[in-house]
């Protein structure tokens, strides 16, 4: 009987829903009983029953009213209780080698924390990592939200925990999931009706780390589900472990409810790192790859590349080749060369490179004589104007623009756009010139 009144709900809510929504969220509802004017449902999971308490409420009452009456009352059961769900779990897994486990985990073992250098740009972000690697779940890191800008070893770390998480631990059902994949993997579970599949797989693991979730933007429907894995897991003291590209508070596109929860446990960022912290890494990129730099050129690079380790690496791997095709040794020549051509024009800003050879044209003199000793009055004042914008458009300090400058000290910078400025107070044609040199800079910069 209670069959039939199911049925007859269910023809109703088909004429109100997609095909979609209604074959995933109505067609593995199974009918278990009506008496006493209650209707009992069973549900694959507890997800399952929230998502349609939240978003088909009305329509499935409704339904429920139009064929039972107006008294009508839904229960749910679901279908495994957690308890039994995990211990069918655990049998499975015993029956899989673990070699399946870790090729679920999607974790990359190049990534660890031996090859993850420390600085005081990243010790507190390693710290939290690796303690929560002896007891995850167990520690006031949970969860663990990691923030930084690009480049800086958000993804490094991740695995990094992971990897240690799994050395120390080894039965723990541990994934590792950008938040690009969980969304593709949300949308094909939900076209594919194998959401209770998707949503197990999560709610069944010992550690989650969640990987870019700024990702999540403007996507409600995968916000949702993992808002409920995430609780899910927290109830049960799993330990989850988040990266994102802006710390918590900007994050202003992601549902509020899920941003105040990556906020309960620990918040780290991953600043950019410092010199000394970019010369450790260097070495230790360089010595990984077999390959030997001079003290000088280790200086030059750090000093010079200072913003962020994947352009760092992206260096060395240019140097490697470059030396390799030109069968020439890297020699500090060389690693200038490449720095100004990989890094500095690699994106549209303007560099040192780029203000020379504008001002140099604009003066009609060569860029060569601006880097040498000459002291002829329009060879100057060329150089000093090239300074002048150097300083304004471009990030290098006052050292390194001298550096390009034929290794002036930055005192000749100082002096240079003193004296810019003078000339600007009291030479119109000059002040002409200048204008018209700075509108290039900013329609270039736009
Ligand atoms: P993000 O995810 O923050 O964009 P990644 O983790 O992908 O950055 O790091 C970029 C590259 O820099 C990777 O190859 C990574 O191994 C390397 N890297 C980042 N931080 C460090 C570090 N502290 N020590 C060694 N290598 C690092
Ligand atoms: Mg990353």
């Amino acid at each position: 009987m209670h069959e039939d009144y199911w049925n007859g709900c269910l023809n109703l809510i088909k004429k109100e829903l997609e095909d979609q929504s209604y074959n995933t969220w109505f067609k593995p509802i199974k009918p278990i009983s009506y008496s006493k004017n209650i209707l009992t449902l069973k549900v694959p999971n507890k997800f399952f029953y929230e998502w349609i308490e939240e978003h088909y409420l009305k329509i499935l009452n409704n339904s429920a009213k139009k064929v039972l009456g107006n008294k009508t009352i839904i229960e749910y059961i679901i279908k495994n209780n957690p308890n039994n769900d995990k211990k069918n779990n655990d049998n499975l897994n015993l029956k899989l080698n673990s070699d399946i486990k870790s090729l679920d985990s999607n974790l990359n073992c190049n990534y660890n924390f031996e090859n993850f250098v420390s600085g005081k740009c990243n010790n507190i972000a390693i710290n939290a990592g690796k303690s929560i690697s002896e007891k995850p779940g167990f520690t006031g890191f949970n969860p663990l939200m990691i923030y930084g800008g690009v480049g800086q070893g958000k993804t490094h770390l991740l695995h990094a925990i992971g990897n240690q998480i799994k050395l120390s631990n080894n039965d723990n059902r541990i994934a590792y999931v950008s938040s690009e994949k969980f969304t593709s993997e949300f949308i094909s579970a939900l076209k594919n009706n194998r959401l209770e599949d998707f949503s197990n797989h999560y709610m069944n693991l010992d550690t989650l780390l969640v990987d870019d979730v700024q990702f999540l933007f403007g996507k409600e429907k995968t916000q949702e589900i993992f808002f409920h894995i995430f609780n899910h897991l927290n109830l049960n003291k799993k330990q989850i472990i988040i990266s994102s590209d802006r710390s918590p508070k900007d994050l202003d596109g992601l549902e509020k409810r899920l941003v105040s929860r990556f906020k309960w446990g620990l918040t780290v960022e991953l600043e950019k790192p410092d010199f000394e912290t970019r010369k450790k890494i260097l070495k230790e990129k360089i010595s990984s790859n077999k390959i030997k730099l001079s003290d000088e050129i280790i200086d030059y690079i750090s000093f010079e590349v200072n913003t962020n380790i994947r352009e760092l690496e992206g260096i060395i791997i240019s140097l490697i080749a470059h030396s390799t095709i030109e069968k020439s040794d890297i020699n500090l020549e060389l690693t200038k060369k490449v720095i100004s051509r990989i890094v500095k024009d690699s994106n549209n800003e303007i560099n040192i490179d780029y203000i020379q050879n504008t001002v140099a044209n604009y003066f009609k003199i060569t860029k060569e004589k601006m880097k040498d000793k000459i002291r002829k009055k329009e060879i100057v004042i060329a150089r000093q104007v090239a300074m002048y914008f150097s300083k304004d458009f471009t990030n290098h300090s006052l050292k390194s623009i001298g550096n390009h400058f034929g290794g002036r000290d930055h005192s000749t910078v100082i002096h240079a756009v003193q004296s810019v400025n003078d000339m600007i107070d009291t030479d119109n044609i000059f002040k002409n010139n200048i204008q018209d040199l700075k509108k290039k800079f900013e329609i270039k910069s736009l």
